[in-house]
């Protein structure tokens, strides 16, 4: 039986020279960053726990991908580029696959952004992941939620709806083919994180959230703090390709109130279209035109001649109605 410190030595403690920015990882009372000078810490935390966030027995690898990737998800929304994290682990037993498992995917996605892991906490309790991610902006170049302007462009990255058509296919209340069924899950399972876009935004964008709850409730968040409303384009919505295939009243549904899809949600002036254009395409990250902000509040969903459509917003809400 793998003790608990064996178990950190084992999966999480991955020596590594000190550089620039983690001068002490895993092993001490606390880790030591410096922090480029000139520039703000970026840090926000995320839990993924049993039953609630994923279903009991889920892919360990997969948990390990998502359970990071929903945290950089944050740093991209603020344009911080990834600097390090911890981990805070509850875990039923040390099952040495489940660990192994956990660690290539955490590991895997922590690389391909350059990311270190620098200590965390680990007890035995039910499955609970938490992350905190720290990341570095230069001093007033964050893309916050409150930055947004009336006139903007409306903007979304890659596409939306998927995920959550493979969550109602896990639960049952859908069929998809195969095939249509594993390009869903990749993205309910292994959701992109857009940090490469966020920072590429910095100084063209306003404002900008991350898409996980679903694209009008995150939108409503980002639209109360800049005192603003929006109108979207029901017809210039990224549909995914799995829900690309669905009835148009389910498509539309999904991608204005799936959760999961970690997109960016970003508002820019009219001005800086090509800017914003290049910006996207210099990080390879698809991304669309969606609508623009206006004054009052509240969001509109119109059709190709302008007229407003009715809409129901079911974004999620861990202490309100299940749905
Ligand atoms: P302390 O008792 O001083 O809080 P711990 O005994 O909890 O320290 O942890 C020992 C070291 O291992 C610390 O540096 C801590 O950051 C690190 N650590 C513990 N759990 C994890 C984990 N799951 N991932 C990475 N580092 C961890
Ligand atoms: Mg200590």
């Amino acid at each position: 039986m793998l003790s608990e410190f064996e178990l950190i030595a084992r999966y999480f403690d991955r020596p590594q020279a000190p550089d620039n920015v983690v001068k002490l990882g895993v092993g001490d009372d606390c880790a030591l960053l410096a922090p480029p000078p000139g520039q703000t810490l970026a840090i926000s935390t995320d839990m993924l726990v049993e039953g609630r966030h994923f279903f009991a027995g889920a892919d360990p690898e997969k948990l390990g991908h998502k359970a990071l990737a929903v945290n950089l998800s944050d740093l991209a929304a603020m344009g911080a580029k990834p600097m390090a994290f911890t981990l805070a682990l509850a875990l039923p037993s040390a099952d040495e696959n489940w660990l192994a498992g956990f660690a290539r995917g955490l590991f895997a996605l922590a690389d391909a952004e350059g990311i270190r892991l620098i200590g965390g906490d680990t007890t035995r309790g039910p499955l609970n992941l938490c992350i905190t991610v720290m990341g570095s902006v230069p001093v007033d170049e964050a893309l916050r939620r409150d930055a947004a302007k009336n006139g903007d462009d409306l903007w979304v990255s890659g596409t939306l709806g998927d995920a959550r058509l493979a969550l109602e296919v896990l639960k049952g209340n859908l069929t998809l083919t195969p095939a249509l069924l594993s390009l869903a899950e990749e993205r309910l399972h292994r959701p992109t994180p857009r940090c490469a876009l966020g920072m590429a935004l910095r100084g063209i964008a306003h404002a900008a959230i991350d898409v996980s709850d679903g694209l009008l409730g995150d939108l409503g968040h980002l639209l109360a703090r800049s005192q603003l409303g929006a109108e979207i384009d029901a017809a210039s919505l990224p549909a995914g390709p799995a829900v690309a295939q669905q009835a148009a009243d389910r498509q539309t549904d999904y991608m204005l109130n799936g959760g999961d899809d970690y997109e960016l949600c970003f508002t820019a002036p009219p001005e800086q279209r090509d800017a914003v254009l290049s910006a996207a395409a210099s990080v390879n990250t698809p991304i669309t035109r969606i609508g623009r902000l206006k004054s009052g509040a509240g969001i509109q969903i119109l059709d190709t001649a302008g007229k407003s459509l009715p809409f129901t917003s079911q974004s999620f809400d861990h202490f309100g109605k299940d749905i």
